[in-house]
Protein backbone atom coordinates (compact mmCIF):
# COMPACT_ATOMS: atom_id res chain seq x y z
CA UNK A 1 0.00 0.00 0.00
CA UNK A 2 1.27 3.17 -0.99
CA UNK A 3 1.59 5.98 1.56
CA UNK A 4 -1.12 8.30 0.14
CA UNK A 5 -3.84 5.29 -0.36
CA UNK A 6 -2.77 4.54 3.47
CA UNK A 7 -3.73 8.03 3.92
CA UNK A 8 -6.82 7.47 2.71
CA UNK A 9 -8.24 4.56 4.00
CA UNK A 10 -7.08 5.72 7.56
CA UNK A 11 -9.49 8.86 6.77
CA UNK A 12 -13.23 8.47 7.89
CA UNK A 13 -15.54 7.29 5.11
CA UNK A 14 -17.65 9.59 7.04
CA UNK A 15 -17.45 12.93 5.61
CA UNK A 16 -16.80 15.82 7.64
CA UNK A 17 -18.80 18.29 8.18
CA UNK A 18 -21.47 16.32 6.87
CA UNK A 19 -21.66 14.00 9.83
CA UNK A 20 -21.94 16.81 12.33
CA UNK A 21 -24.66 18.42 10.26
CA UNK A 22 -26.82 15.19 11.14
CA UNK A 23 -24.62 13.57 13.69
CA UNK A 24 -25.79 9.74 13.81
CA UNK A 25 -22.34 8.47 14.46
CA UNK A 26 -24.07 6.48 17.33
CA UNK A 27 -26.49 4.28 18.11
CA UNK A 28 -28.51 6.96 19.48
CA UNK A 29 -29.10 8.75 15.49
CA UNK A 30 -30.42 11.79 17.21
CA UNK A 31 -29.71 13.42 13.77
CA UNK A 32 -29.35 17.42 15.54
CA UNK A 33 -26.91 19.08 13.60
CA UNK A 34 -24.13 19.77 15.47
CA UNK A 35 -22.09 21.99 13.36
CA UNK A 36 -24.46 24.88 13.69
CA UNK A 37 -25.24 24.96 17.59
CA UNK A 38 -27.90 21.99 17.59
CA UNK A 39 -27.04 18.87 20.11
CA UNK A 40 -28.29 15.43 21.10
CA UNK A 41 -28.39 12.85 23.37
CA UNK A 42 -24.53 13.31 24.34
CA UNK A 43 -24.72 17.10 24.12
CA UNK A 44 -21.55 17.22 21.97
CA UNK A 45 -20.99 20.29 20.26
CA UNK A 46 -19.09 20.96 16.82
CA UNK A 47 -15.85 21.03 18.13
CA UNK A 48 -13.61 18.34 19.90
CA UNK A 49 -13.56 18.26 23.77
CA UNK A 50 -11.01 16.94 26.21
CA UNK A 51 -11.18 16.82 29.55
CA UNK A 52 -7.22 14.95 30.15
CA UNK A 53 -4.97 13.33 28.34
CA UNK A 54 -1.15 11.71 29.47
CA UNK A 55 0.82 8.68 29.43
CA UNK A 56 -1.60 6.86 31.20
CA UNK A 57 -0.11 3.47 33.18
CA UNK A 58 -3.62 2.25 33.96
CA UNK A 59 -5.08 0.02 31.03
CA UNK A 60 -3.96 -3.62 30.47
CA UNK A 61 0.25 -4.78 30.15
CA UNK A 62 0.08 -5.08 26.33
CA UNK A 63 -1.45 -1.50 26.02
CA UNK A 64 0.71 0.05 29.17
CA UNK A 65 3.66 -1.10 28.57
CA UNK A 66 6.94 0.16 29.95
CA UNK A 67 6.36 4.31 29.12
CA UNK A 68 2.20 4.19 28.85
CA UNK A 69 -0.53 4.20 26.63
CA UNK A 70 -0.98 7.87 25.27
CA UNK A 71 -4.51 7.96 26.23
CA UNK A 72 -7.03 10.93 25.19
CA UNK A 73 -10.06 11.49 27.74
CA UNK A 74 -12.96 12.70 25.24
CA UNK A 75 -15.09 14.99 27.20
CA UNK A 76 -18.96 13.64 26.73
CA UNK A 77 -20.43 10.30 26.31
CA UNK A 78 -23.58 8.54 24.46
CA UNK A 79 -24.42 6.41 27.47
CA UNK A 80 -25.48 7.64 30.98
CA UNK A 81 -24.10 5.13 33.56
CA UNK A 82 -25.41 5.99 36.69
CA UNK A 83 -22.80 4.59 38.48
CA UNK A 84 -19.77 6.32 36.14
CA UNK A 85 -16.60 7.28 37.99
CA UNK A 86 -15.37 9.73 34.52
CA UNK A 87 -19.12 11.85 35.25
CA UNK A 88 -17.74 14.99 35.78
CA UNK A 89 -16.60 15.00 32.05
CA UNK A 90 -18.27 12.78 30.51
CA UNK A 91 -21.92 13.58 31.66
CA UNK A 92 -21.25 16.86 32.98
CA UNK A 93 -19.34 18.43 30.15
CA UNK A 94 -16.25 19.13 32.07
CA UNK A 95 -12.98 19.63 29.33
CA UNK A 96 -11.19 22.07 27.42
CA UNK A 97 -12.35 22.86 23.27
CA UNK A 98 -9.13 21.78 21.39
CA UNK A 99 -9.32 22.41 17.39
CA UNK A 100 -7.88 19.65 14.67
CA UNK A 101 -5.21 21.17 14.55
CA UNK A 102 -4.84 21.46 18.58
CA UNK A 103 -5.41 17.17 18.58
CA UNK A 104 -3.16 16.53 16.22
CA UNK A 105 -0.46 18.43 18.35
CA UNK A 106 -2.00 15.94 21.33
CA UNK A 107 -1.11 13.40 19.16
CA UNK A 108 2.05 14.38 18.01
CA UNK A 109 2.79 15.15 22.44
CA UNK A 110 2.20 11.39 22.90
CA UNK A 111 4.00 10.09 20.85
CA UNK A 112 6.89 12.21 21.94
CA UNK A 113 6.77 11.16 25.07
CA UNK A 114 7.34 7.51 24.06
CA UNK A 115 3.87 6.31 24.53
CA UNK A 116 3.19 3.11 23.00
CA UNK A 117 -0.25 3.88 21.22
CA UNK A 118 -3.02 6.42 20.79
CA UNK A 119 -5.71 5.38 23.47
CA UNK A 120 -9.26 7.09 22.10
CA UNK A 121 -11.14 7.42 25.32
CA UNK A 122 -15.09 7.53 24.39
CA UNK A 123 -13.96 8.64 21.09
CA UNK A 124 -17.46 8.38 19.44
CA UNK A 125 -18.77 11.93 19.08
CA UNK A 126 -15.63 13.23 18.04
CA UNK A 127 -14.51 10.78 15.33
CA UNK A 128 -14.46 12.89 12.50
CA UNK A 129 -11.88 15.62 14.23
CA UNK A 130 -9.84 12.69 15.30
CA UNK A 131 -9.74 10.87 12.18
CA UNK A 132 -8.78 14.46 10.74
CA UNK A 133 -6.21 15.18 13.22
CA UNK A 134 -4.57 11.13 13.25
CA UNK A 135 -4.52 12.02 9.02
CA UNK A 136 -2.33 14.94 9.95
CA UNK A 137 0.18 13.38 11.69
CA UNK A 138 0.86 10.30 9.56
CA UNK A 139 1.43 12.52 6.90
CA UNK A 140 3.98 13.79 9.19
CA UNK A 141 5.38 10.42 9.37
CA UNK A 142 4.16 10.14 12.99
CA UNK A 143 2.65 6.53 13.49
CA UNK A 144 1.55 4.62 16.44
CA UNK A 145 -1.06 1.68 17.35
CA UNK A 146 -4.60 3.39 17.60
CA UNK A 147 -7.06 2.17 20.42
CA UNK A 148 -10.62 2.15 20.28
CA UNK A 149 -11.38 2.38 24.05
CA UNK A 150 -15.10 1.99 24.11
CA UNK A 151 -18.54 1.09 25.89
CA UNK A 152 -19.10 -1.28 22.82
CA UNK A 153 -22.20 0.45 22.26
CA UNK A 154 -21.36 1.45 18.76
CA UNK A 155 -23.21 1.69 15.67
CA UNK A 156 -22.39 -0.62 12.77
CA UNK A 157 -21.98 1.81 9.99
CA UNK A 158 -19.67 3.99 12.80
CA UNK A 159 -17.20 1.31 12.97
CA UNK A 160 -17.16 0.28 9.34
CA UNK A 161 -15.88 3.74 8.61
CA UNK A 162 -13.15 2.79 10.79
CA UNK A 163 -11.42 -0.38 9.21
CA UNK A 164 -8.01 0.42 8.22
CA UNK A 165 -7.80 3.44 10.94
CA UNK A 166 -7.79 1.37 14.23
CA UNK A 167 -5.22 -1.14 15.02
CA UNK A 168 -6.77 -2.29 18.46
CA UNK A 169 -10.40 -2.31 20.07
CA UNK A 170 -10.70 -2.30 23.76
CA UNK A 171 -14.46 -2.85 24.26
CA UNK A 172 -16.69 -3.47 27.04
CA UNK A 173 -19.86 -6.24 27.16
CA UNK A 174 -21.55 -4.79 30.45
CA UNK A 175 -25.28 -6.83 30.15
CA UNK A 176 -27.36 -9.46 28.92
CA UNK A 177 -30.39 -8.12 30.03
CA UNK A 178 -32.50 -5.24 28.25
CA UNK A 179 -33.89 -4.18 32.08
CA UNK A 180 -30.20 -3.83 33.50
CA UNK A 181 -28.95 -2.01 30.15
CA UNK A 182 -31.56 0.66 31.18
CA UNK A 183 -31.68 0.83 34.86
CA UNK A 184 -27.62 0.67 34.61
CA UNK A 185 -26.97 2.90 31.53
CA UNK A 186 -30.35 4.41 30.03
CA UNK A 187 -29.34 1.81 26.63
CA UNK A 188 -31.85 -0.82 26.36
CA UNK A 189 -30.98 -2.07 23.54
CA UNK A 190 -26.83 -1.92 24.49
CA UNK A 191 -26.91 -6.27 24.53
CA UNK A 192 -27.56 -6.32 20.97
CA UNK A 193 -25.84 -3.45 19.77
CA UNK A 194 -22.46 -4.13 21.59
CA UNK A 195 -22.82 -7.69 20.58
CA UNK A 196 -23.26 -6.83 17.02
CA UNK A 197 -20.20 -4.07 17.34
CA UNK A 198 -18.18 -7.01 18.94
CA UNK A 199 -18.26 -9.11 15.88
CA UNK A 200 -17.80 -5.95 13.18
CA UNK A 201 -15.28 -5.61 15.50
CA UNK A 202 -13.76 -8.69 15.84
CA UNK A 203 -13.97 -9.24 12.06
CA UNK A 204 -11.78 -6.07 11.03
CA UNK A 205 -8.85 -6.94 13.36
CA UNK A 206 -9.67 -10.24 14.95
CA UNK A 207 -7.26 -11.85 17.87
CA UNK A 208 -4.40 -9.90 20.20
CA UNK A 209 -1.25 -9.82 18.48
CA UNK A 210 1.70 -7.97 20.34
CA UNK A 211 4.75 -7.52 19.18
CA UNK A 212 8.75 -8.90 20.31
CA UNK A 213 7.98 -6.06 23.12
CA UNK A 214 4.95 -7.58 24.48
CA UNK A 215 3.04 -4.62 23.03
CA UNK A 216 -0.22 -4.75 21.58
CA UNK A 217 -0.26 -4.08 17.80
CA UNK A 218 -4.24 -5.32 16.67
CA UNK A 219 -6.72 -7.24 17.67
CA UNK A 220 -9.56 -7.05 20.37
CA UNK A 221 -9.48 -6.93 23.80
CA UNK A 222 -12.82 -7.38 25.52
CA UNK A 223 -13.74 -5.93 29.38
CA UNK A 224 -15.90 -7.88 31.15
CA UNK A 225 -17.25 -5.41 33.94
CA UNK A 226 -18.27 -7.30 37.31
CA UNK A 227 -21.53 -4.94 38.29
CA UNK A 228 -23.24 -5.28 41.93
CA UNK A 229 -26.00 -8.05 41.68
CA UNK A 230 -24.91 -8.54 38.09
CA UNK A 231 -22.33 -11.18 38.08
CA UNK A 232 -24.70 -13.59 36.62
CA UNK A 233 -25.00 -11.33 33.25
CA UNK A 234 -20.96 -10.93 33.13
CA UNK A 235 -20.70 -14.82 33.37
CA UNK A 236 -23.67 -14.72 30.29
CA UNK A 237 -21.41 -12.45 28.76
CA UNK A 238 -18.94 -14.19 28.48
CA UNK A 239 -20.24 -17.18 27.97
CA UNK A 240 -21.65 -15.28 24.68
CA UNK A 241 -18.09 -14.55 23.98
CA UNK A 242 -16.96 -18.05 24.18
CA UNK A 243 -19.42 -18.95 21.81
CA UNK A 244 -19.54 -16.61 19.18
CA UNK A 245 -15.52 -15.86 19.14
CA UNK A 246 -14.37 -19.05 20.88
CA UNK A 247 -11.44 -19.13 23.71
CA UNK A 248 -9.05 -17.05 21.62
CA UNK A 249 -10.67 -14.21 22.76
CA UNK A 250 -8.81 -12.17 25.13
CA UNK A 251 -10.68 -11.11 28.22
CA UNK A 252 -10.34 -8.79 30.85
CA UNK A 253 -12.74 -9.23 33.76
CA UNK A 254 -12.64 -5.76 35.64
CA UNK A 255 -13.46 -6.05 39.58
CA UNK A 256 -12.91 -2.60 40.24
CA UNK A 257 -16.28 -1.55 40.55
CA UNK A 258 -17.15 1.11 43.04
CA UNK A 259 -20.29 3.42 43.62
CA UNK A 260 -19.90 6.45 41.81
CA UNK A 261 -22.21 9.20 40.78
CA UNK A 262 -25.88 8.28 40.90
CA UNK A 263 -24.78 4.73 42.00
CA UNK A 264 -25.13 6.09 45.33
CA UNK A 265 -28.79 6.43 45.92
CA UNK A 266 -29.96 3.19 44.77
CA UNK A 267 -29.32 -0.53 45.50
CA UNK A 268 -27.88 -2.87 44.48
CA UNK A 269 -25.84 -0.02 42.54
CA UNK A 270 -24.45 1.05 45.73
CA UNK A 271 -22.46 -1.39 47.14
CA UNK A 272 -19.33 -3.22 45.88
CA UNK A 273 -19.34 -6.57 44.40
CA UNK A 274 -18.98 -9.56 47.03
CA UNK A 275 -16.51 -12.24 47.40
CA UNK A 276 -19.27 -14.98 45.93
CA UNK A 277 -19.46 -12.37 43.04
CA UNK A 278 -16.25 -12.38 41.78
CA UNK A 279 -15.33 -16.17 42.64
CA UNK A 280 -18.33 -16.88 40.48
CA UNK A 281 -17.12 -14.74 37.24
CA UNK A 282 -13.75 -15.98 37.96
CA UNK A 283 -14.90 -19.92 37.70
CA UNK A 284 -16.67 -19.53 34.61
CA UNK A 285 -13.55 -17.36 32.48
CA UNK A 286 -12.11 -21.45 33.81
CA UNK A 287 -14.96 -23.15 32.94
CA UNK A 288 -14.72 -21.65 29.52
CA UNK A 289 -11.39 -22.00 28.70
CA UNK A 290 -9.82 -18.34 28.27
CA UNK A 291 -6.45 -18.61 28.12
CA UNK A 292 -5.83 -15.09 27.30
CA UNK A 293 -6.34 -12.25 29.17
CA UNK A 294 -6.57 -11.06 33.03
CA UNK A 295 -8.77 -10.87 36.09
CA UNK A 296 -8.62 -8.31 38.45
CA UNK A 297 -7.89 -8.69 41.92
CA UNK A 298 -10.71 -9.08 44.28
CA UNK A 299 -11.10 -5.65 46.02
CA UNK A 300 -8.93 -3.46 43.44
CA UNK A 301 -11.98 -0.71 43.24
CA UNK A 302 -11.92 -0.12 47.38
CA UNK A 303 -7.82 0.04 47.78
CA UNK A 304 -6.49 2.15 44.97
CA UNK A 305 -9.04 3.19 42.86
CA UNK A 306 -6.73 3.57 39.30
CA UNK A 307 -3.04 2.71 39.93
CA UNK A 308 -1.41 -0.09 37.78
CA UNK A 309 -1.86 -3.69 37.18
CA UNK A 310 -0.17 -5.76 39.60
CA UNK A 311 0.12 -8.82 37.73
CA UNK A 312 0.37 -12.76 38.93
CA UNK A 313 -0.48 -15.77 36.92
CA UNK A 314 -3.14 -17.61 37.40
CA UNK A 315 -1.91 -20.91 35.96
CA UNK A 316 2.14 -21.90 33.90
CA UNK A 317 0.55 -22.87 31.46
CA UNK A 318 -2.28 -20.17 30.82
CA UNK A 319 -1.26 -16.58 29.53
CA UNK A 320 -4.72 -15.68 31.17
CA UNK A 321 -3.40 -13.34 34.73
CA UNK A 322 -4.41 -11.71 37.71
CA UNK A 323 -3.87 -7.84 37.82
CA UNK A 324 -4.83 -5.29 40.51
CA UNK A 325 -6.78 -2.55 39.31
CA UNK A 326 -7.49 -2.00 35.70
CA UNK A 327 -7.72 1.51 32.97
CA UNK A 328 -10.60 2.96 32.16
CA UNK A 329 -13.23 3.64 34.49
CA UNK A 330 -16.36 1.72 34.53
CA UNK A 331 -18.19 4.59 32.35
S1 LIG B 1 -22.83 11.12 18.91
FE1 LIG B 1 -24.16 12.32 20.29
S2 LIG B 1 -25.35 13.68 18.94
FE2 LIG B 1 -24.42 12.08 17.64
S3 LIG B 1 -25.98 10.48 17.47
FE3 LIG B 1 -24.71 9.93 19.22
S4 LIG B 1 -25.67 10.85 21.05
FE4 LIG B 1 -26.56 11.82 19.22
Amino acid sequence: MTEKSKLETQTLKTDWPEALAHCELCPRRCGVNRAAGETGYCRSGPTAQIFRYGAHQGEEPPLTGARGSGAVFFSRCTLRCRYCQNYPWSQQGEGEIYSVAELAGIFRELYAAGCHNWNLVSPTPWLPMISAALAQVRAAGLDLPVVYNTSGFERLETLRALENLVDVYLTDLRYTGEDAAHRGSDAAEYVKTARAALREMWRQVGPLRVNAEGLAVRGVITRVLILPGLAAEACASLEWLAREIGPAATVSVMAQYTPAHRARDSSPWNRAITRAEYDAVARTVERLGFTEGWIQDFGAGRSSGLAGFKMAPVKKQARLQRCSTAGRPAA
